[in-house]
This record gives C-alpha cells, sequence and structure tokens, in this order.
C-alpha cells in the first residue's frame, strides 16, 4: 500500500530539507566545526551502549569539516581503536587520535599499561609508529577520592581510590608515570581531582618535565582556572557538564546509577573568561544515548557559548589551535 511518507508531510524549515535532516553544515554554528577538533568523544566498542562508534564518529565528523577528534574510554585504551581508524579512515581528512584513562578496569596507575599505549599502533619494521601510540595519558575519571565522596561510596571503596596528597612525594606509580609522559611528550589529562588536588598535581607533574596538560574544569572557581592556567595547563570545560545528561543516572564503573551536579552555561562562559585565551580547550564528552551525538553536541556547545558572549575567536582557538597545538595534530591540508 501506498502511504504519505514522513518526508512528503513536513514542510521544509530551517532544520528541515523536505523531511530530511538537513545536513550538519545548515545548523546555526555549523561554520564553527569547521577546522574544529573535539579531543573527547566516547565511542563503540565500549562496555556500556554509545550513540556512536569510532568509525561512525569519524565520518560524522568528516562531514561536518571537522580536523580531528580524540577518543576517550573509561574503561580501555583508546590507542588501537584511533590507529585503525586512521589507517580504514585517513582518506576523509580527519585526524583521530587516542589514550589511555588509568581507571581500574584499564589496569590503574600502572607504569606497564602506559608503556603499552606508547607503543601501540602500527610500528614500522624498526619499531617507530610516529603517527601511532597515546596522545595523552589520563588519571582516573571515576575512580578518584573525590568523585567516589561524591558518589557516596564506602569507605573502604574511596580509600582504594586516588587522592593527590597535599604535601610530600606522590605515589611512586604515578611520578614515574609522570616521567613517561614527560619523556614521550604527550598530554597529561588530570582526569577528576578536586582543583587543590588538580593544581598540586600540575605543580609536580611541570617539576617532572611535563609540558603538555589538560585539567577538566567545569566545577572550578574563576581563581582555580586562573591559578592552573598560570601554570601552564590548559582548562577543559565540555558540553555533557551543562546537559540533562548530568541529571539522568547513568552507569559508570558498575550497576550504581549516579546523578552530577550540572553546570550551566552562564557559569561556563565565566569560567572560559578567566583563562588565557590560549589555554581553553572546549569539548563534547558525548556518547552517552541521551545526548546528540558527538559533532552534533559540539555544535550545540559553541553555539550556546557564541549566544551566551564567548567570540568566535575564542571558540576557534578552543576548538582548533589549543587542542591542535597540545595533541599535536598534523599541519591542516
Ligand atoms: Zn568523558
Amino acid at each position: 500500500m501506498k502511504g504519505t511518507t514522513l518526508a512528503a508531510t513536513v514542510p521544509p524549515g530551517p532544520y528541515s530539507s523536505g523531511g530530511n535532516p538537513a545536513p550538519p553544515r545548515a545548523r546555526p554554528g555549523a561554520h564553527l566545526l569547521v577546522g574544529a577538533i573535539d579531543g573527547h568523544v566516547h565511542a563503540c566498542p565500549h562496555l556500556n551502549g554509545r550513540s556512536v562508534d569510532v568509525f561512525d564518529a569519524v565520518e560524522q565528523a568528516a562531514a561536518a569539516g571537522m580536523r580531528g577528534i580524540g577518543l576517550m574510554d573509561n574503561f580501555c585504551s583508546s590507542v588501537g581503536y584511533a590507529a585503525l581508524a586512521r589507517r580504514r579512515l585517513g582518506h576523509l581528512g580527519v585526524e583521530v587520535f587516542g589514550g589511555v584513562i588509568l581507571e581500574p578496569q584499564v589496569g590503574g596507575l600502572s607504569v606497564d599499561v602506559v608503556r603499552a599505549a606508547l607503543a601501540l599502533g602500527y610500528p614500522d619494521d624498526e619499531g617507530r609508529n610516529p603517527a601511532d601510540g597515546a596522545r595523552f595519558v589520563s588519571l582516573p575519571t571515576h575512580h578518584t577520592r573525590a568523585v567516589a565522596m561524591a558518589e557516596g561510596r564506602d569507605a573502604a571503596y574511596i580509600e582504594s581510590c586516588l587522592s593527590i596528597p597535599e604535601s610530600g612525594p606522590l605515589p611512586e606509580a604515578l611520578a614515574r608515570i609522570l616521567d613517561l609522559v614527560a619523556e614521550h611528550d604527550v598530554v597529561l589529562n588530570s582526569g577528576h581531582l578536586t582543583a587543590p588536588e588538580t593544581i598540586r598535581l600540575v605543580e609536580l607533574a611541570k617539576a617532572s618535565g611535563v609540558t603538555r596538560m589538560l585539567c577538566p574544569a567545569n566545577y572550578f572557581t574563576p581563581d582555580e582556572v586562573r591559578a592552573l592556567t598560570a601554570l601552564g595547563a590548559c582548562a577543559e570545560f565540555s558540553f555533557f557538564f551543562s546537559t540533562h545528561a548530568t541529571q539522568v543516572g547513568l552507569t559508570h564503573v558498575d550497576a550504581e546509577k549516579h546523578q552530577v551536579e550540572p553546570v550551566t552555561i552562564p557559569r561556563l562562559v565565566a569560567l572560559v573568561a578567566a583563562a588565557p585565551v590560549d589555554r581553553v580547550v572546549l569539548s563534547g564528552d558525548c556518547g552517552v544515548a541521551v545526548l546528540p551525538p558527538p559533532v552534533e553536541g559540539l555544535r550545540e556547545f559553541l553555539w550556546a557559548l557564541r549566544l551566551s558572549g564567548v567570540d568566535e575567536d575564542t571558540l576557534r582557538r578552543a576548538v582548533g589551535d589549543n587542542p591542535a597545538r597540545l595533541f599535536r595534530l598534523s599541519a591542516p591540508g
């Protein structure tokens, strides 16, 4: 039977071309995606369902004219996925990079895990893989004392999580990992620590020779963002924390469901303003099914910030020059 299709009944509008979704580049703010890098994309294969798989993420980024994406996974290294995507989809012109988050499921604060992540890829006959290997090493994002306390975990669980001491040396394994990060000149992501912990970590990492540092700072105060960036670290602000995804109980490391505090867009605008323009990195942190796919999430974020007073030059640097420099992306074109 011939029926009336949805496409025939929906009139064309600003978001519609005869009922089909408009191509991404036609949406408000889509021009800000051209040349952009989202260093914080979660994709399948994954422990939980994700809105895209790795190849989808690359193809959608290419369709929007993006320059690069960084794959993040809390439960396994994303280095191999990134290397595979570069090899299979390199012709699309999106630079894909991966790294390792040192959650317990990945091996925890293990020097061996970091060494393997730095070496993984398609080595040449002499064992070199200049394009592959981890571009970032992240401290835990869930298994930290700060997150465990916010989640109301029990004392034994909290005790098992990472915290950065107020004084004295770092745990031996972490100190050795910082040395490896410095030696390989990759990004240290501070994970989800408190602001005082993050600032102390950055001081100690600098002393170990680490020069590339990215610190999630959505919950920090403007003064804490100023202190962090004055030390040479970049502050990362992510769409996820401004969205309804914060209000939905999500499973992370186990069967428990947890919500996190939302951060308003005006609050993020104030935090962006507190950092020097060359020390701000904006990202999507999309992948959960309650949010749009990563490319659309980044567009919504950039457009919301633009409408809230962040100028285009700042936005372009925060998703362009700054992550490109930090993650050592090759020159465009
Ligand atoms: Zn994330």
